[in-house]
């Protein structure tokens, strides 16, 4: 059975051909720059690797073509666009109201429109996808897979904000969360390589990429999670600056007579590891202006660091103990350097990090870097979202079918 899996941004259709049950990925691409004078579809499969230049002016026009070309020529990943037995779509935002994966119809439509307030910039761009993907393949089940869903387990006490209640219940205004498909896949994969029931575990999973969170995770759900509301709150990250002082923004405005727009600017655009220091919000340029001296860079990785430790160190305590530490993410996966100085100062927790492991550790596999003895085991597994959105949508196009 094929499987598709989108993505769809405002300019943007990032994709994934899967063929299940294996997990095997066939074909994979992105569209990109739709709507301007100029698009760009590049992909990826047996049959060749193509980067075509052409006006793409909606995700309709898009999405047809991606099927085109995944149609065409000697080792085509399909025959026809009726192969596609059912159509994985990630959104953003489903509110309260999703709290696992599910087949789309029109109430399901409705709902995630209702939550467009929520994350103005990725539900429309989601709801396109899945409008489009309808009028192209309309006999082929829908599923939507929420980032928020996973984390839809946490308590009151972890996802209220000590504000006035009317705000959230007649706002809607609580944390939410994000990345819970990475969050929910690497802590599915950890239990797996410790071959211990995930029923039985308390796990922290650290989410570091250019966006990210950390997960409280207990018997295989969502206790607590760095994000809120939006992305914006917790960790340090590329240009999102991640928890402040909510006053600084009221200062901000009235001092400096700062506008929304510009406050939205400094804390999504400016901040974070760029706003630090003052160069670049890339990791690996970071890491090589902090070894070549660079005091901001040097600065911004330890503000970066401690941020994490400091959650961890909470989370120990939301959970009452910890079986594994678990990093993945563009980050998490492939920089010895942050994973040892944010383990550094654990160990009389139980937290030990073997260095030698850690920095030798094979990228894009699972592995053990703790150190003989440790308490805890610190692992790095490498995330894979579109597996997780195709394994979803397999399960339900199945059962649906049965
Ligand atoms: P996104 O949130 O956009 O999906 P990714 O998960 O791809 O981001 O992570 C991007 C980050 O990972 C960048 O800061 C990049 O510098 C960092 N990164 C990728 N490879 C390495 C590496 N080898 N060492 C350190 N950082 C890395």
């Amino acid at each position: 059975m094929k499987i598709l899996v989108l993505n769809c941004g405002s300019s943007s259709i990032k994709y994934q051909l899967f063929r299940m049950p294996e997990a095997d990925v066939l074909a994979r691409g992105l569209v990109q720059r739709i709507g301007e004078p100029m698009g760009q579809i590049d992909q990826q499969s047996p049959a060749g690797n193509f980067r075509l230049s052409e006006p793409v002016p909606d995700h309709g026009v898009g999405l047809k073509r991606v099927i085109e070309m995944m149609t065409e020529g000697d080792g085509a990943p399909l025959r026809s666009v009726d192969e596609i037995a059912a159509v994985g779509h990630r959104v953003v935002h489903g509110g309260e109201r999703f709290t696992q994966t599910v087949l789309i119809d029109d109430e399901v439509i409705a709902a995630v429109e209702e939550n467009v307030e929520l994350a103005p910039l990725h539900n429309p761009p989601n709801l396109q996808g899945i409008r489009v993907a309808r009028s192209v393949m309309p006999h082929t089940p829908q599923v939507g897979v929420f980032d928020t869903a996973f984390h839809q387990t946490m308590p009151p006490r972890a996802y209220l904000y000590a504000l006035p209640m009317s705000l959230y219940r007649e706002g809607r205004i609580r944390r939410y969360g994000f990345h819970g498909t990475s969050h929910r896949y690497v802590s599915a994969r950890a239990a797996e390589y410790m071959g211990r029931s995930i029923e039985h575990l308390k796990l922290i999973t650290c989410h570091l990429g250019n966006g990210a969170s950390i997960a409280a995770i207990e018997n295989g759900q969502s206790i607590d999670t760095t994000m809120g509301l939006t992305p914006l709150e917790g960790l340090v990250m590329g240009t999102r600056s991640g928890d402040v002082d909510p006053g600084i923004l009221l200062y901000l405005a009235r001092s400096r007579g700062l506008s929304i727009d510009a406050l939205d600017k400094l804390l999504n655009k400016q901040s974070g590891l760029l706003g630090l220091s003052g160069k670049s919000n890339d990791m690996r340029e970071l890491e090589k202006l902090a070894a070549d001296g660079d005091q901001d860079a040097g600065l911004a990785l330890d503000v970066f660091c401690y941020r994490i430790r400091k959650y961890i160190g909470a989370y120990m305590a939301a959970l009452g103990g910890l079986d594994a530490l678990i990093f993945t993410g563009g980050i998490g996966e492939n920089s010895p350097y942050i994973r040892e100085h944010v383990c550094k100062g654990l160990d009389g927790l139980g937290v030990c990090l073997d260095v030698g492991l850690n920095a030798t550790a094979p990228r894009g596999s699972e592995c053990d870097v703790s150190a003989y003895g440790s308490r805890s085991r610190v692992l790095v597994v490498p995330t894979d979202e579109e597996k997780l959105i195709a394994m979803d949508t397999y399960a339900l196009a199945t059962a649906s079918t049965k």
